[in-house]
């Protein structure tokens, strides 16, 4: 038997998708920019049928990727172009198994989509609190596997520390039942952590046990034009104190992003009358009494008498903040809009040298590629920041990929020097993968060697990604 027909008798032919129209969705991301040709996909409907596939290809010694909701932002996910992956998606293991309101925890199988858990979460007077643009579509298991980190990481964390129990398929079918519910377990080595954001190169999350909290009662949402990002930076060490370490998020954005977001939305709007060099999003939530907005509008009142902020909006209602958190999140596609190649980054510094950072690759690429366009935003109260680079209108398009090489090469080399990182949430996949192993110690490198050849010894699974 081929390894098709096994796996058309283990899953059912209708759940093994081998036609052209079929595999289109899973053979390219999101955005189109990565393109492959599987050879086919299989979509399992239980940890048990996942278990039976792996069997199955590790016998055949065939190459599998495992795919969640396709929006990772490095060639992860995405098939070969030669066509000799096979897709394992994991789109149909969706079910919540359980939810417990009282010890704040929740299990759900990894192909659940963020959003789908959000609401559930919700529904039970409970939050969890991983969030990003993409969560209408991207699915637990690939949050788990990318160690997804969004906008609310300075307060919960990145997904690492939203996990406390994993189930995954190993390499050759064995499965792996970590599903704890437990926060405090000491004994022996902590094994979910190495499968949290290893890409898939490790194991196939199949479920995970989240940790939730109180769902807040009060969300208190603003927009602040600020004199520069140095400012911005500045200011927010004084905003977690005066708003008594309640702040959720804090996002940068420079004023070519909103200028992007509202050439390219018609429906999204300025909520403030001038324009200013830099912006701040910024949010506090809380559970319980405590009233918020004294609080906001003092710390407000006491920046804006010192000139950091210039001006700004407090949301009035839900439909106004949603407004607010448009210009942050539609500002990822409006980007491939505009310039569908471009330079897009994900780089963390220690955070007090974020501004100092900024500042130096600012000047470096005005001095290099004046031509070019930044289009700096990002989680900055984590330290990391989108800088990332669009072609002007004079960049001549046979110049452009080697340019932004260029420009990444350039960023890479100031982040380095900073003892920063080059992938502060996105990951490595392919993309990255030259630049990464390039920098990386030999005593790491052949710890993540030993790790991948103990789990993975034919190397079969995501191969080309990350190692
Ligand atoms: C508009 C937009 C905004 C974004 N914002 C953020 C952000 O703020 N923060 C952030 O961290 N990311 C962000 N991302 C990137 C992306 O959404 C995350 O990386 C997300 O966690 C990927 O989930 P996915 O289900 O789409 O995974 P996929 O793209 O399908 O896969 C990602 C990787 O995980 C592997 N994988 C997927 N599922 C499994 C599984 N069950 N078991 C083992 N391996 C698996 C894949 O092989 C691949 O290597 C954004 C993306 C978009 C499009």
């Amino acid at each position: 038997m081929t390894i098709l027909e096994t796996l058309a008798e283990i899953l059912g032919p209708q759940h093994l998708l081998t036609s052209e129209a079929d595999v289109r969705r899973y053979a390219q991301d999101w955005t189109g920019e990565w393109q492959g040709r599987p050879l086919a996909v299989a979509r399992p409907g239980d940890t048990a049928e996942v278990a039976s596939v792996m069997r199955a290809c590790h016998a055949a010694r065939q190459p599998i990727v495992p795919q969640g909701g396709n929006t990772g932002l490095v060639d992860g996910g995405v098939p070969s172009k030669d066509g000799g992956e096979i897709v394992l998606s994991l789109e149909r293991l969706n079910h919540i198994r359980v939810i417990d309101a009282t010890g704040f925890t929740m299990t759900v199988e990894s192909g659940c989509i963020l959003q789908t858990v959000i609401d559930r979460a919700l529904a039970e007077d409970c939050f969890f609190p991983l969030s990003l643009g993409a969560r209408g579509s991207c699915q637990i298991g690939g949050n788990v596997s990318t160690n997804a980190g969004g906008i609310n990481v300075l307060r919960w964390g990145m997904m690492r520390d939203l996990v406390l129990g994993l189930e995954v398929v190993l390499p050759d079918g064995r499965i792996w039942d970590g599903l704890s519910a437990l926060r405090k377990d000491n004994t022996g080595y902590d094994l979910k952590q190495i499968f949290i954001g290893a890409e898939g190169t490790l194991g196939i999350v199949t479920a995970v046990s989240l940790k939730l909290f109180p769902r807040p009662s009060q969300i208190q949402t603003c927009l602040l034009a600020v004199p520069s990002a140095a400012v911005a930076l500045g200011l927010f060490g004084r905003a977690r104190r005066d708003l008594c370490d309640l702040l959720s998020a804090y996002e940068l954005l420079t004023r070519p992003c909103l200028d992007l977001v509202f050439d390219t939305y018609a429906d999204i709007r300025d909520p403030l009358s001038e324009a200013a060099p830099c912006y701040v999003l910024l949010e506090t939530s809380v559970s319980g009494a405590l009233d918020l907005r004294p609080r906001l509008e003092a710390f407000l009142e006491t920046a804006m008498e010192e000139g950091l902020v210039l001006d700004g909006a407090i949301a009035e209602s839900e439909a106004q903040r949603t407004a607010f958190w448009r210009i942050r999140e539609d500002l990822v596609d409006a980007q491939y809009r505009v310039a569908p190649v471009h330079l897009r980054t994900d780089v963390s510094v220690p955070q007090a040298a974020l501004a100092e950072f900024i500042a130096e690759v600012d000047a470096a690429v005005a001095a290099q590629f004046p031509d070019m366009k930044p289009i700096v935003y990002g989680h900055v109260g984590d330290g990391n920041v989108h800088y990332n680079v669009l072609p002007g209108e004079t960049t001549p398009a046979g110049d452009l990929g080697p340019r932004l090489k260029e420009c990444e090469a350039l960023l890479f080399e100031r982040a380095a020097a900073y003892r920063g990182s080059i992938s502060a949430e996105h990951g490595i996949g392919r993309t990255k993968r030259s630049s990464f192993l390039k920098t990386l110690p030999e005593v790491e490198l052949s710890l993540m060697r030993g790790l991948k050849s103990l789990l993975d010894p034919q190397g079969l699974l995501a191969q080309g990604r990350v190692l």
